[in-house]
């Protein structure tokens, strides 16, 4: 929507407040509100000073001053305050000279979608999420938890018995794991996805579906394909519908990768395509109805997967998924037929939706920063010719010891992701698309996540070695 139209829409439908937003390095949704009689040309034109400092990961509180311009195509009406309000998604500058803040991931998503165009080989990339999430804080929370300590405690082989399990739930019920497609009363969540899903679409987001997922209390819904900036500034309403259609009801959603033991964990595959003169680069007559150019762009994905870890699989919690045995991948493989791997290319007959399927991303990311990184990888692969290898139809978590002796996998730890990301970031830096200053800047960011979950003791340790 142009500025005039912006000004119109607060004047027509008697807006009360405007709500400017923008992403933290962590990918955290942040805002501030602002009178609807404050905004103006000059605001919409000047944007809004604020203080960069108190925001973890930007700014030293000596140079604390940055300015957010608001980008009135993300307009949107939020559904959840009482008083009308507009919301605002902004990119973050220099105050004196305008210049994009280089540690500002909306505008490192901005950086790297300008950076295909110029690089010739694309004029759009579309990048289709799917972010997996958990509803908890009803009844099946509370066993759900229950087994989890349990499961915890299975060293203590006293405790670890069905009957204390069941204490309590004297009557029959649909069982905790209910499984991942079965009707309602198995599937508790039907209301609240719907209405998550129609919240979204009144907001203007294109969605099409939603689904109950594998794990106890998972829930699945679909964003419809979109531009790599755009398709960010709409996983951040989705996470935030997801979260406050949830505190509505008195639950919480979590985007944690790893809430359960033993239980399959939250992804976020990211599907991607490249187009050229209106044409799908993907498509073409290779190995999946394939071009060069999709096979060197999983090339580039494969080769600097464990630095993509750094990005797509950000938090400690991150590698709990990444563990055989639950539909998340390990090995650095890609296949049309298997969904072990980290690349899959899903089946279809259109040339137009052929596209590449990264399983390992979850949404713990910054969605502006991982789809950021993963363009970065495909377009390194593609200008390198990266030869991503044979691909591995197999059910990789069934391969032989010696069969998997070899093939790379992805990174065990965060640590390891930052490691990876220290030694292997020219990519990256591309067309200034990512900057040194701002890779350091992310990297002692997660250093203090690593340090604090590396030094707090576990309560699986005090199972394993207290009475040691
Ligand atoms: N939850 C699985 C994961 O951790 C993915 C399940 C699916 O294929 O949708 O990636
Ligand atoms: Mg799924
Ligand atoms: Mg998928």
């Amino acid at each position: 929507m142009s500025k005039d139209a912006v000004l119109k829409l607060i004047k027509d439908e008697d807006v009360a407040y405007v709500d400017i937003r923008f992403t933290d390095p962590r990918g955290k949704l942040q805002h501030v509100t602002v009178m609807a009689d404050q905004v103006d040309e000059d605001f919409l034109d000047e944007g809004f000073m604020f203080d960069g400092s108190s925001i973890a990961g930007w700014k030293s509180i000596e140079a604390s001053d940055m300015k957010l311009l608001p980008d009135t195509e993300s307009v949107y009406i939020d559904p959840f305050y009482a008083e009308k309000t507009i919301c605002l998604h902004c990119t973050v500058v220099e105050p004196d000279t305008n210049e994009p803040y280089n540690r500002d991931p909306r505008g490192t998503a901005l950086l790297a979608e300008a950076y295909l165009k110029s690089s010739g080989i694309g004029d759009a990339a579309f990048f289709g999420p799917e972010a997996e999430f958990f509803i908890f804080d009803d009844v099946r929370y509370s066993n759900t938890m229950n087994k989890v300590s349990y499961e915890v405690d299975a060293l203590d082989a006293a405790w670890n018995t069905d009957t204390e399990y069941e204490v309590g739930n004297t009557g029959h019920r649909p069982g905790i794991k209910g499984g991942y497609f079965p009707v309602n009363p198995v599937d508790h969540g039907q209301d609240i996805r719907s209405e998550m899903l129609s919240t979204m679409k009144r907001m203007g987001m294109k969605v099409d579906k939603h689904h109950h997922e594998v794990a106890s209390c998972q829930h699945e819904l679909g964003l419809i394909f979109s531009s790599l900036t755009d398709q960010g500034d709409q996983l951040q309403k989705y996470k935030y519908v997801i979260h406050n259609v949830a505190e509505a009801y008195g639950k919480s959603a979590t985007f944690m990768p790893k809430p359960i033991y033993g239980d399959n964990g939250t992804g976020m595959h990211v599907n991607m395509s490249i187009w050229k003169d209106g044409k799908p680069l993907f498509a073409g007559d290779k190995y999946a109805d394939l071009s060069d150019e999709a096979l060197w762009f999983i090339g580039g994905i494969l080769k600097h997967a464990k630095t993509l870890n750094a990005f797509t699989n950000p938090s400690t919690n991150s590698y709990k998924r990444l563990i055989p045995g639950f539909e998340a991948p390990v090995l650095r493989a890609y296949s049309a037929r298997n969904r072990s791997g980290c690349v899959r290319i899903p089946w279809t007959e259109s040339p137009k939706a052929k596209r590449v399927e990264a399983r390992f991303p979850d949404p713990s990311a910054n969605p502006y920063l991982c789809f950021a990184a993963l363009l970065m990888a495909g377009l390194d692969g593609i200008k390198n010719k990266i030869d991503p290898g044979e691909a591995m139809d197999k059910n990789l978590y069934d391969l032989p010891p010696e069969e998997l002796e070899g093939i790379p996998t992805v990174c065990g730890s965060l640590r390891e992701a930052m490691d990876s990301l220290k030694a292997d970031h020219e990519f990256l830096l591309a067309g200034d698309v990512f900057t040194k200053d701002q890779i350091e800047g992310y990297i002692d960011l997660k250093m203090e996540e690593i340090e604090l979950f590396e030094h707090t003791p576990h309560p699986v340790e005090f199972g394993m070695y207290y009475s040691c």
